[in-house]
């Protein structure tokens, strides 16, 4: 077994923990592995111990882990930050965006979407710490938003992605993804059926407020240069 394959098998522990913990059916947390600035064998090895959703922050790298990476069954997410002019690739070669945090964004991804495919998966990526540095939607944008992201054609709008602040404490950790998960389902869209919450410090947390996807790179991959 190799070190990524155990760490993998921990984790995947971890979340079903947290699923029965915070008693949630098992396996309704989908594991993506968060493999920016890792080198593919690292991939290869997560694949090759059942990983199947990978996600990727920069496009360059991910176009290039993508070819090297084509014979592998992978359904690629990207979760980084996303330029107006390099939506055009992004809607070609994934089948999920985490990361819409813009209208202008969601309106390319649709148009560029290509008919032979699936609506393009997306997550709103809401702001949920306020915080002035990060990027996203606030809370009070969020209905508006999501009215007009449903509308587009070619994207399939799923839910929500946040990066809260990081803290220690659970209680200060659950919060920001309580208050997102009661904004969401106070909608009442039933479609918007995906929280991406959580990374490897808070994955627990998240998993306790209603996390349908939790991105974790560092404890599967260790840390990044
Ligand atoms: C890098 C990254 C992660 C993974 O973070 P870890 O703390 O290494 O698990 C998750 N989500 C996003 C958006 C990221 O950029």
């Amino acid at each position: 077994m190799t070190l990524i394959a155990r760490k993998l098998s921990a984790i995947l522990q971890q979340i079903r923990t947290a699923e029965w913990q915070a008693q949630r059916k098992g396996h309704s947390v989908e594991l993506l592995a968060v493999s920016k600035t890792k080198p593919t064998i690292d991939l290869i090895q997560a694949y090759q111990a059942g990983q199947r959703h990978f996600g990727e922050s920069y496009l360059q790298e991910a176009l290039f882990k993508q070819k090297e990476l084509s014979c592998y069954q992978i359904t690629w997410h990207f979760i980084g930050p996303i330029q107006s002019n390099k939506t055009r690739p992004i809607a070609e070669h994934f089948s999920w965006v985490h990361s819409v945090d813009r209208l202008k964004i969601a309106q390319r991804l649709s148009e560029q979407r290509p008919a032979h495919l699936s609506p393009l998966n997306v997550c709103i990526q809401v702001n949920i710490s306020n915080e002035a540095t990060k990027s996203g939607f606030s809370l009070l944008e969020l209905p508006e938003v999501i009215g007009k992201i449903s509308c587009l054609p070619n994207i399939k709008l799923r839910g929500v992605m946040a990066i809260p602040r990081p803290e220690t404490d659970f209680s200060l950790q659950k919060a920001p993804y309580r208050q997102l998960y009661q904004a969401v389902k106070a909608l009442k869209k039933p479609e918007l059926d995906t929280f991406s919450f959580g990374m490897t410090g808070d994955l627990s947390a998240a998993i306790a407020e209603g996390a349908t996807i939790v991105r974790v790179g560092t404890a599967l991959f260790g840390v990044r240069n």
